[in-house]
């Protein structure tokens, strides 16, 4: 039997307890290694009844002097009173009449449970129970399960996982930076993550395996970093050729001062030998696309041509519209390339583009495709990056040789993230919004208020205006309780609202469809436009005033705040309604910030805080793995600790062809397993 054998090499384990395990995503024997406890059980020691503390689990061991059983059916209770030589404590067990015989009179048994203290009592709710001393000692782990495997299993699986490691000699790390970072070795790590021999045993555990999580991350990333510093020698622009207080001059407006100076680090890179690779990042509506218009003026009087990508049709439209007016007074030629474009057009545009007469392409994914080449292309900008892979943005890039790289991003991100997800590129940061924005009226309301909402909606579209409407499902199929679907929503409002065109739009449904419905909604000609998030990508409709989320509570921060972007960019006031009925006290305090401020920076941190950095945008579709313990908002110090001897080991050794890199190649291998959107 060997670590890389499927986990079915175990004696007892056959095809269905394996095909659970997938579900936990062991598949191999090694898997089981890194799948670590999800807590910890401390049966060390047993404490006396009079020394337990309110809220503290404890492990207490007593005789039955008195059983009750109390109420009815569901209210049915089993209260048992136990005994030690230091007091009394009180264990209670709901639906437990079963447990009425088991529990033995005057018998001694060994509770585990989280003690609470009122008033002197004390209280145990649905502790686990031993006859005497007939459980294990130790500090226990918990593991995640799945159907029809018991912890038992888990721990005896984990036993012989870890034996075989032993055997295996896994260490991949050197004495020197062993030593150096004063880190326990890796058997002795994964040995106490598993079953740990004391709590200071499990902290060193957990350091070293958190220093490995970043450290193979950080590989990962200067691997990445690497690709880019091949590809760094660019184009030099000069600066007298495209000076752009030219375009600058021509706006209707003054740039804010956060505009001027990205654009000033913009085109200063610019003007550098070294390939630009920046991002943007900007709240909505911070003014984003004139500072692409800058770089793409700059590139374009130099004599290059400039491709902006935006995630939806729609979008990638209106940059196409707002660019070219934007530019013609420059005699500027600006392009489109989309997915539902009629072939000739397609043909001609794409000519253009590679006889050099289109000097600005504006569209969608459609620019990826191999069949669309430049002249001589010299930078590159995606919009509302976070819906690109790496790949894609690669992709584009190498339809130029080494161009500017710009990347434009609404959604903040916190810096401690943003090192992660963009660590091979720059940042600059729009901290700042055009004055005179108007503020949005954010409120949140109960389910029950919901027609009181909807009368207030209907007053403002008999004024002219339009509203969004969005919710978390598409249909009912898909149903949660108390969770309803966009589906049935529009089929209620499309009653409710008879006099006005009300239209449905989800992410199910054929990108020619969805285009179609977002331009009708563009144009005027839909009133209510019920949906799912699909509308939360950089769209612009002014007359749109109203956003209401229905079941607010299912949706993160960082998407409610773009939700409510798309509203607030006209003149008309606007408003931001939330409904909800709050079932936890997380997602009440997720709506009440949605409340109290409207700065993206501020809710990104508050996101990153209450969901953690696992869920937060999903890192796993930007191809990073998921950490199971390094926290990159609480271990900053292991994070950067970790990246010192990364660079270390990659200076000296890059490609890790060495004999003495062989162990953290194949362990390096493990950690991207699934991974190639870092293009590893
Ligand atoms: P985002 O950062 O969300 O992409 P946009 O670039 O779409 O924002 O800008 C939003 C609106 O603000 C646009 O109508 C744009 O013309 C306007 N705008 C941008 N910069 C300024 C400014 N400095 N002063 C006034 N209006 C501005
Ligand atoms: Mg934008």
């Amino acid at each position: 039997m060997k670590l890389s054998d499927s986990v079915t090499a175990i004696k007892g384990l056959g095809a269905k307890k394996a095909l659970q395990l997938k579900k936990l995503e062991i598949g191999e024997i090694q898997d089981f290694l890194y799948q670590y406890p999800r807590e910890y059980q401390d049966k060390r020691r047993i404490i006396k009844i009079n020394e337990t503390e309110n809220e503290a689990f404890a492990l207490v061991q007593g005789k039955v002097i008195l059983k009750v059983q109390t109420g009815y059916r569901r209210k049915q209770m089993l209260r048992v009173l136990v005994e030690d030589a230091t007091g009394a404590m009180e264990v209670l067990f709901f639906n437990g009449r079963f447990l009425m015989k088991e529990l033995e009179h005057e018998s001694r048994y060994t509770f585990y449970g989280k003690v609470s203290v009122e008033n002197g009592k004390r209280k145990m709710i649905h502790p686990e129970f031993y006859r005497g001393m007939d459980f294990k000692t130790g500090i226990i782990p918990i593991y995640p399960l799945a159907r029809g495997i018991t912890q038992k299993d888990m721990a005896k699986w984990h036993t012989t996982a870890l034996d075989l490691m032993i055997q295996a000699e896994c260490e991949y790390l050197s004495k020197d930076i062993i030593e150096r970072r004063n880190l326990c070795g890796y058997d002795y790590g994964m040995k106490n993550i598993h079953f740990p021999d004391g709590k200071n045993h499990l902290k060193a555990a957990k350091y070293r395996l958190i220093f490995d999580e970043f450290l193979l991350l950080q590989m990962g990333l200067l691997k990445m970093k690497n690709y880019m510093e091949n590809h760094s020698e660019g184009i030099a622009f000069s600066s007298n050729k495209g000076n752009i207080d030219d375009f600058i001059n021509t706006l209707p407006y003054e740039l804010t001062k956060a505009q001027r100076r990205v654009a000033k680090e913009i085109s200063d890179d610019m003007e550098k030998k070294k390939t630009m690779n920046r991002l943007v990042q900007g709240d909505v509506g911070s003014g984003k696309t004139v500072i692409a218009e800058i770089a793409l003026y700059k590139a374009v009087k130099n004599g290059y041509q400039g491709v902006m990508m935006a995630p939806t049709e729609l979008l990638a439209k209106q940059h196409f519209e707002g660019l070219t007016r934007d530019f013609r007074r420059f005699g500027i030629k600006v392009g489109f390339l989309g997915g539902n474009m009629g072939a000739k057009d397609r043909r001609k545009t794409l000519e253009e583009v590679q006889n050099g007469n289109i000097q600005i392409l504006v569209g969608t994914h459609a620019l990826i495709q191999p069949n669309v080449v430049f002249s001589n292309l010299g930078i590159v900008i995606t919009d509302e990056q976070h819906r690109f892979g790496v790949n894609q943005r690669r992709s584009l890039a190498e339809k130029g040789e080494n161009p500017d790289v710009l990347v434009m991003t609404a959604t903040p991100i916190p810096r401690t993230l943003a090192v992660i997800l963009y660590g091979d590129l720059d940042i600059s940061i729009i901290d700042e919004l055009p004055p005179n924005r108007q503020t949005i009226i954010t409120k949140t309301s109960k389910f029950s208020e919901r027609e009181r909402i909807y009368g207030f909606v209907k007053k403002e579209l008999e004024k002219g205006r339009q509203t969004y409407v969005v919710a978390p499902l598409i249909s009912e199929s898909e149903s949660l309780e108390n969770v309803r679907s966009a589906e049935e929503i529009y089929e209620e409002l499309k009653r409710e609202f008879s006099g006005f065109s009300v239209a449905l739009l989800h992410g199910g449904m054929k990108q020619a469809e969805k285009d179609f419905i977002m331009n009708e909604f563009y144009e005027n000609r839909i009133q209510m436009l019920v949906s799912t998030v699909v509308i939360e990508v950089g769209i612009n409709v002014p007359n749109s005033t109203i956003m209401v989320v229905e079941n607010a509570e299912r949706f993160g921060l960082a998407q409610l705040h773009q939700l409510r972007g798309r509203i607030g960019r006209g003149q008309h006031q606007s408003y931001c309604l939330l409904i909800s009925d709050c079932k936890t006290s997380v997602s009440k305090e997720r709506i009440d910030i949605m409340v109290s401020t409207s700065d993206g920076f501020a809710i990104a941190e508050k996101d990153l805080e209450l969901r953690g950095p696992g869920e937060f945008f999903g890192l796993r579709q930007h191809g990073i793995p998921n950490l199971k313990l390094g926290d990159l908002t609480k271990h900053i110090s292991i994070f950067n600790e970790a990246k010192e001897e990364a660079k270390r080991i990659y200076a000296q050794d890059c490609k890790l062809q060495n004999l003495e890199y062989k162990k953290l190649k194949n362990r390096l291998e493990y950690f991207y397993k699934q991974q190639d959107a870092m293009g590893l």
